[in-house]
């Protein structure tokens, strides 16, 4: 059974940064210099991530999503992977990517045990992928989205944050892909969080907005529901579409009263809420030798910490980190 924190929410669910690194530069998640990497020594090493996990586990965590920066970069991913996914009482196991490494890899990963993946794509033109991503091409995002497909990490969803004058004007071209077989589109309030103020604060595009600009072009969304998930997204569908369309708040109609999460940060940080800069420390007890009951201790007070909700309204903005040092 889940653990419930102070406000009764069963906490079933865990992402873990496996890297702060990335091979991308969205403008949104990280300043133009990029971020300097931690180095390696202060990253959590595998053995260190897979006792967090079956930790976890032992408290009724259930689902666990490797992130990053951009897990496929680090070098060795699909090994975890294999640990993970046989660890004792997992039933999901899913990763976001950029997905500009998932064609070489969606087939091996998809034999080490991994279930999913969601891949984060905010434009479908060539010259605009390489402005918002400031590093990437289209093609590679789009190769490894079809092998996903392919290897059956399904069903793979879009992840889309829409920024006013960025891509906003691509919303309904998105929407329009799930009329074809195994598109799944969420659209995503762009959030603040270290320096992106001017992104997340200009650009910031409520969903009410996206919702109508589709569906004056493309008629009705109809509330539909898409395996897989548990989450903040609700979806909906188009008249006739295979794929669904859906919608994640953060700022618009918050969602914290059905928050199931914690986060695991690449430098072994345990994160309660996203939009919090509390942190509880897990690298240094694993590496001075703690038990397991320790570092379960450790993951109950994470739990208990969680606050009922953020507070981006009352302009409480986190400092510490940026996105790609989170996971999303
Ligand atoms: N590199 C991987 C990727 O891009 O999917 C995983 C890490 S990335 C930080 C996870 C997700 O966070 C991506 O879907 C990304 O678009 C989203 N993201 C990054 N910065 C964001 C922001 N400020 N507001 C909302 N979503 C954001
Ligand atoms: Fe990298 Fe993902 Fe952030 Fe883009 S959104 S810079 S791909 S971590």
């Amino acid at each position: 059974m889940p653990y419930l924190d102070s406000f009764n929410r069963p906490i079933s669910y865990l992402r873990v940064s496996v890297t702060d690194r990335c091979n991308l530069r969205c403008v949104y998640c990280m300043p133009p210099e990029g971020v300097p990497w931690r180095p390696h020594g202060e990253v959590l090493r595998y053995e260190e991530i897979e006792t967090v996990v079956r930790a976890a586990a032992e408290l009724g965590i259930s689902k666990i999503r490797l992130t990053g920066g951009e897990p496929l970069v680090r070098r060795g991913l699909v090994d975890l992977v294999s640990t993970i996914s046989c660890i004792p009482g997992l039933d999901d196991l899913a990763m976001t990517t950029n997905g500009t490494l998932l064609a070489r890899y969606a087939k091996e990963l998809k034999a080490a045990g991994l279930k999913r993946v969601n891949v984060s794509l905010d434009t479908l033109r060539p010259e605009r992928f390489r402005r918002i991503t400031r590093l990437g091409e289209l093609s590679a995002t789009l190769e490894g989205i079809a092998a996903a497909k392919e290897a059956d990490l399904v069903p793979v969803k879009i992840n889309t944050v829409v920024i006013r004058c960025l891509n906003d004007d691509e919303v309904v071209d998105f929407a329009r892909l799930t009329r074809a077989p195994d598109w799944h589109v969420r659209f995503i309030e762009v959030m603040p969080l270290g320096d992106n103020a001017d992104w997340a604060g200009n650009g910031y595009v409520p969903m009410a907005e996206v919702r109508e600009r589709i569906e004056r072009e493309l008629g009705e969304l109809r509330p539909a529901r898409l395996g897989g998930g548990g989450g903040p997204a609700r979806y909906y569908r188009l008249s006739g579409a295979h794929g669904t369309v859906g919608f994640i708040t953060p700022i618009s109609e918050h969602f914290c009263y059905q928050c199931n999460r914690l986060r695991l940060t690449a430098d072994g940080k345990l994160r309660p809420c996203l939009l919090s800069d509390y942190e509880i420390d897990l690298r240094t007890p694993l590496r001075q030798g703690a038990a397991m009951e320790e570092i379960k201790h450790l993951i109950v007070e994470a739990v208990r910490a969680k606050p009922e909700r953020h507070h981006l309204s009352e302009q409480v903005i986190p400092q510490g980190r940026v996105m790609s040092e989170i996971g999303g």
